[in-house]
């Protein structure tokens, strides 16, 4: 379970942007995460939980929200969105060459927004 490692980047990070803001509690955070990153948001939030208890962040919201998978055609650089049960032969619905696309956004990780006071 990669999730442990992952809210323990996302805990570093947080706690780093309140100490530069000067805030003392964590209300929320929202994270991004890609639909092919692996990532199963139950786990992590229950990870990031467990790991800010008796901290400046426990009992703040983590939230969680999907990116679609993009692609751009290797071949006619058009960009498209895979289906989920298509994941290993992304056929590109405007010229039907089906390997080798750039992966656009749907792999990343962020934070998108802290909210704190
Ligand atoms: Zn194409």
């Amino acid at each position: 379970m990669h999730e442990m490692s992952i809210a323990q980047s996302l805990v570093d990070i947080i706690k780093e942007e309140m100490d530069k803001h000067n805030v003392t509690k964590l209300i929320k955070v929202k994270v991004k995460y890609g639909q092919i990153s692996a990532i199963v948001p139950e786990a992590l939030e229950t990870a990031f939980q467990v790991m800010t208890v008796g901290t400046r962040m426990e009992g703040a919201k983590l939230e969680t929200e999907e990116v679609p998978l993009r692609a751009k055609c290797r071949n006619c650089s058009k960009e498209f969105s895979p289906q989920e049960d298509d994941l290993l032969i992304m056929t590109c619905p405007f010229c039907e060459t089906e390997f080798g696309h750039e992966i656009i956004s749907g792999k990343e990780l962020y934070i998108e927004e802290i909210e704190a006071e």
